[in-house]
Order: structure tokens, then sequence, then C-alpha cells
């Protein structure tokens, strides 16, 4: 059976002193949880290594923001995916929808984002999710299959165990709007379905995939219930241990 996956991702939000307390907190609610709730934390990268300190002896993960395909060099503003290794990352989150959108990102250069995070040992958490007009106009599942095969190009069964796909309709995230249960759980489907024509059915079977955009601890439990929903991607809720850990309690109940 699959674990349940829950991430904050704290986007550009937080100071050093607001990081080290809220990885704190977030640490102290999972101490001694011995369920089967997979837990990380994402924060802006100058708190890696604060964030990872206050993380130490506790079962929460460790992601960046994103990453860079080289190695080193010339390349000013970029963080390359051995530095994050070197401060203990577990996971970088790519192909956010705010990198794509804001940012200008295309499903090329994830993808190489994404072959050199998994080429270097360092697990990916992959964003996927339409734009509102995208599936206000039938085209959700073209626009998520477009998505999918352009930055999973050359990633080959064997290195999709590295892999953690978080569905983010973008029409959801920070916008208070939530896709209901059955919105997310039909993409989900549609998602793990594509997983099983790409790959096989057992793999599609093993992979995590969360789902993003507007997350909180009153609709985690209905949402993270749906068969094909294998965790959350969540930001603003994230901020606050307390709405973190309202979403990480909804998501304990169902692990039991
Ligand atoms: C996100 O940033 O991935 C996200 C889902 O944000 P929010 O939970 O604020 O919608």
């Amino acid at each position: 059976m699959r674990r349940l996956f829950v991430a904050g991702n704290w986007k550009m939000n937080t100071l050093h002193e607001s990081a080290v307390t809220l990885a704190r907190e977030v640490a102290a609610q999972c101490a001694g949880d011995s369920s089967s709730v997979d837990v990380l934390v994402a924060p802006p990268y100058p708190y890696l290594l604060a964030v990872k300190q206050e993380l130490s002896g506790s079962h929460v993960q460790l992601g960046a923001q994103d990453a860079y395909f080289e190695s080193q060099g010339a390349y000013t503003g970029e963080v390359a995916v051995e530095m994050l290794q070197d401060v203990g990352c577990d996971y970088v989150i790519l192909g956010h929808s705010e990198r794509r959108h804001v940012m200008g990102e295309t499903d090329e250069l994830i993808n190489k984002k994404v072959v050199a995070s998994l080429d270097k040992g360092l697990k990916v958490i992959l964003c996927v999710g339409e734009l509102l007009e995208e599936r206000e106009s039938g085209r959700t599942e073209a626009v998520l299959d477009a998505q999918m095969s352009t930055s999973l190009s050359f990633i080959d069964a064997e290195r999709m165990s590295n892999i953690v796909i978080a569905y983010e309709p973008v029409w959801a995230i920070g916008t208070g709007k939530t896709a209901t249960p059955d919105q997310a759980e039909t993409t989900h489907a549609y998602l793990r379905n594509w997983l099983v024509n790409r790959y096989s059915a057992e793999l599609a079977e093993s992979i995590c995939v969360q789902y993003g955009g507007s997350v909180k601890p009153e609709n985690a439990l209905e949402l993270l219930s749906q068969p094909n929903v294998d965790g959350a991607l969540v930001g603003g809720a994230s901020l606050s241990s307390e709405s973190f850990g309202g979403i990480l309690s909804a998501a304990r109940k169902i692990a039991g």
C-alpha cells in the first residue's frame, strides 16, 4: 500500500528565526509518530541548513523548492543538485506552477532538472497542473499528458521510484478554491492510468500522487480519503504549525 506523504512548500516566506521556529514545531508534532505518514518541509534556500538542524532526530524530511541542472559554473543565482544534497536535502520540488507561470519554465527545462536530480540521487516532487481556462475548455487531460510526457522524458521505470507526482490545478493554488474531492480523484486516476500506459500497472500502483491547491485542515480528510490521492503538497497552510499539524492529523487518521 502507498504511504501518505504530506509536504509543506514554504515558498518565499519566513526569515531565519521564523523558519527555525516553524521547523522545530513541525518536528515536535512528528516526534514519536509511528504512523505511516511521510512528512517534508521545503524552506527557502538560505534556511535549509538551519531547518535541517531542527529536524534532526525526527522523520521529517527536507526539500528544496527548485534546482538547476548543471553541477557548477557560471550560472549566477542558480543552485546545483549537489549543493542541495550537501546541505541534507532529501527531495527537490520541480515544475511548480509558480516556476512555470511566473518564471516561465518550460517542460523541456523541467525535464533537464528532473534528469539531473535523479541522476545524482536526489528525489523529486514533480508538479503538474492545468490553468482554469484549460480546465474550462476541457483540455485538462491534454495539458497533463503534455507536461508528464515532456517532463518525464528519458526517465525509465527504475528511476521513477524516486519520483512523486504532485497534481496542482493552478486555479486552486493560493486562491482558496480547492478542487472537489471528485475532481481531484478523477484527475489523479487519469494520472495513474497515464503511468500504467507509460510504464506498468505495478509501477503506477507504487507511485505517490499528491494533491496540491488550498489544502487545509478543513478539507484534508476528504481529499486524502480519495483512493488515488496519496498525500498533499501544501503551500499557505504549511506556514503555521497549527494548520500544517491539522493536515497531518487528518492524514494520520486515514493511515491509522
Ligand atoms: C503550493 O504552493 O504548492 C500550493 C498548493 O499552495 P496553496 O496550498 O497555498 O494553494
